[in-house]
């Protein structure tokens, strides 16, 4: 074995005291620009608070542009120019960032900007407090058969109507409801019985007449991207029920609602309808995360539309209580005088005998519900 002659270790330069004196002020200015940066955070939210008080954009490219431009003009030097444009654009996105955070944080719809549970008046009756049932058909198809659901409504004591009359159909050939008239029918029977009206309005165009007959103005699934309709049924002051989108997620969701109440109009009651999964027993698959995340994130009323979530009849209850234990604020559910002969979703709407059944079925959540709500106590997002 032939020995190994250590490597003399080498010995330590000494550091110049003048370097470590300048790499000492150079962590000074280290820490001078991070307390600089922060206050350049600190303006740039208070900044945001302002702008979203006075409804002007987060980012305002000409702004930044002008102000990169002053910078380089004044550029001392010795970093050239375009470290200089770097840097700050750098700064510039961060605080760009900081400041949708912060808008984000203020979403009108969300709990940190009302932490009370919102009641959402529709007439002499309210959808925010005890569960509610909204019932009625898919679609309105004359005045005998709402007058039969209608008086179903009433032996079991349920206020509110619904009834579709401007239809969105997958194929254009498909019955598209009765429009206007539809809407005077569902209005009669309404007035008649001293019911509550749900419809959906699709058209920007249709707003005024149907906010001027009908209670609650229905934005359907496939319209929850609709922003120029979220804006001009914000610019009403009735009850709009929200669904969610098919495929939306609930941040889009609430982006949604926060489009109808940044016009001012804040009597929303969003409503989960099930989404799209590659799941095929059910038309869609209702989504019970969403309720207890919707109720935590958001003051607005919660509903679940058990029947465009099934797209059948044998779980509507079942996905009723569901709805209802996650905190669903109400149920809706299609009914009609003869489901066979219906105009559209005749497998899913239930006859009155099952809807008879149905209401059974879901009454000790709903009793449950009730008591829950009358009760003054947490609100969703405290833990328990
Ligand atoms: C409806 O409620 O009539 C309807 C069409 O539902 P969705 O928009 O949820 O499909
Ligand atoms: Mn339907």
């Amino acid at each position: 074995m032939t020995a190994v002659t250590p490597i003399p270790k080498p010995t330590p330069r000494k550091t110049p005291p003048e370097l470590d004196a300048l790499r000492a002020e150079v962590e000074q200015v280290n820490f001078e620009l991070l307390a600089l940066l922060s206050r350049r955070g600190s303006l740039v939210t208070e900044i945001q608070r302002v702008k979203a008080r006075e409804d002007i954009p987060t980012f305002l490219p000409d702004r930044e542009q002008k102000m990169l431009a002053d910078l380089v003009e004044r550029n001392p030097g010795p970093f050239p120019s375009a470290a200089i444009r770097r840097l700050f654009h750098e700064i510039f996105r961060a605080s760009v960032d900081l400041m949708e955070r912060e808008r984000d944080r203020v979403l009108k719809v969300s709990r940190s900007f009302r932490r009370e549970d919102l009641v959402v008046q529709v007439g002499e009756r309210a959808i925010g407090g005890a569960p509610v049932v909204i019932a009625g058909p898919c679609s309105v198809e004359s005045e005998e058969q709402m007058d039969l659901v209608a008086r179903a409504l009433r032996e079991h004591g349920i206020a509110f109507l619904r009834g579709g009359v401007f239809k969105p159909r997958s194929s254009p050939y498909s019955f598209q409801g009765l429009g206007a008239r539809g809407l005077e029918i569902l209005a009669r029977t309404a007035h008649r019985h001293g019911l509550r009206t749900v419809t959906e309005v699709m058209d920007p165009r249709s707003v005024g007449i149907v906010a001027e007959r009908a209670d609650v103005l229905q934005i359907g699934s496939r319209n929850m991207h609709n922003y120029d309709l979220l804006r001009e049924v914000g610019r009403t002051r009735k009850p709009i029920l929200l669904k969610r989108g098919l495929s939306a997620t609930i941040e889009e969701f609430l982006w949604s609602a926060e489009y109808i109440i940044s016009e001012g109009n804040e009597n929303i009651v969003l409503c989960e309808r099930g989404i799209r999964t590659f799941e095929n027993a059910t038309r869609n698959t209702l989504d019970v995360s969403a309720v207890a995340l919707l109720r935590q994130q958001s003051f607005l009323p919660v509903i679940v539309d058990v029947s465009h979530a099934a797209g059948r009849k044998d779980i509507l209850a079942a996905l009723a209580r569901a709805g209802l234990a996650a905190g669903a604020n109400g149920i809706m559910v299609e009914i009609h005088p003869c489901p066979a002969s219906a105009r559209s979703d005749s497998h899913q709407q239930l006859d009155f005998a099952e809807f008879a059944v149905f209401l059974d079925e879901v009454a000790p959540l709903l009793t449950a519900r009730a008591g829950a709500a009358s009760r003054p106590g947490r609100t969703p997002t405290e833990p328990a």
